[in-house]
């Protein structure tokens, strides 16, 4: 996910994200260092923690002469996420030695069944609500989240939750999985949609991976009709009526920007044949041959024409629209779609 216009006309450029991100890791470093020495002094000479000492010193070296960050076989910079997840790595993907991208591999394909895990049930009907989602990762693991929550306190409402996390792999799928964790626990906690998300806010502010930030949509469903969305910093929502859509938008940065923010909700009624429609950028920001841009007018047009009578057919009819617009152009991020349809 690219840094959202809101976040970039504020003044949070590329540069400053990347400065911040730096000290960050400093900061780490430095941490680490003391630990380490802690630990040197109370055991007998540990030749792999004195090892352990001399990586984190040269890290510390390269940042004070400007090398950080950089591959020592091609100088490229090294990928963002790999060093926020390792601080002590010399090497980009590319120049990896056999050992340590079988290594990668591995761990990548456990974080992509962790994940899988995490997803819920691709086809659900419940209170008068039917769900059908399409959920795929660029590689192996995803950035974007997706969850539908069901009776997790005494009001009977349903959550369905869609969201997309900055950076790509490894990095991004962590931070999925505590933005999953968060609003699960919030939601069982009973408080209203808007204090539910200002508090996942404040808890990505102050997590350790606080240099990033996610967009999401959460909507609370009740069992006569009526939905409450809070949409922070993601793609609008589309809520489709009788050949009409209305936009549901941003009504707040993405959560983890700042610490403090507010994030009013939008409420409306559904009634029977109405859908809800959720998306990633994955989506509308997808290239053709000739790279146009998919565009949210165009997933407009078909999810108000495409008259189809389930939420699996919509998403269906969507994928497929996809297909014929991109013509064998490759996709460039994860994708998530998530059709909700009233049923009663
Ligand atoms: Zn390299």
């Amino acid at each position: 996910m690219k840094l959202p216009l809101r976040a970039q006309s504020l003044g949070y450029r590329e540069t400053t994200m990347a400065d911040i991100q730096e000290a960050f890791i400093h900061e780490q470093l430095l941490e680490r260092r003391e630990r380490l020495e802690a630990a040197i002094a109370s055991s007998r000479a540990n030749e792999s923690l004195r090892q352990l000492l001399d990586e984190v010193d040269s890290a510390l070296e390269r940042m004070k002469a400007g090398g950080f960050g950089i591959c020592e076989a091609c100088h490229e910079t090294i990928e963002k996420d790999r060093l926020l997840a390792d601080p002590l790595i010399r090497y980009c993907l590319d120049h990896l030695t056999a050992g340590q991208r079988r290594a990668l591999e591995e761990d990548l394909q456990l974080a992509s069944q962790l994940q899988k895990g995490l997803l819920p049930k691709r086809h659900a009907v419940f209170a008068g609500w039917e769900t059908w989602y399409y959920y795929r990762p660029l590689t192996l693991v995803s950035g974007d989240y997706c969850d539908v929550v069901t009776y997790q306190n005494e009001s009977e409402d349903v959550y369905f939750a869609l969201g997309d996390v900055s950076g790509k792999g490894v990095a991004a799928c962590m931070l999925m999985s505590q933005l999953h964790a968060i609003i699960r626990t919030l939601i069982a906690s009973g408080m209203t949609l808007q204090a539910m998300v200002e508090r996942a806010s404040r808890v990505f502010c102050q997590s350790t991976l606080s240099s990033l930030f996610a967009t999401l949509v959460l909507v609370r469903a009740g069992q006569a009709g009526e939905i409450e969305v809070c949409n922070a910093g993601h793609c609008p929502a589309l809520l489709v009526q009788g050949g009409a859509v209305k936009e549901l938008g941003a009504t707040g940065v993405p959560l983890g920007l700042f610490c403090e923010g507010v994030y009013p909700t939008q409420d409306a009624e559904m009634a029977c044949g109405d859908t809800l429609f959720l998306y990633t950028d994955g989506i509308s920001e997808a290239r053709s041959a000739n790279e146009a841009e998919y565009g949210v007018e165009r997933l407009k047009q078909l999810v108000a024409s495409s008259g189809a009578p389930t939420a699996q057919a919509l998403v269906t009819a969507c994928i497929d629209d996809l297909d014929v617009f991109r013509a064998g152009a490759p996709l460039l991020d994860d994708l998530t779609i998530m059709a909700i349809r009233r049923v009663t």
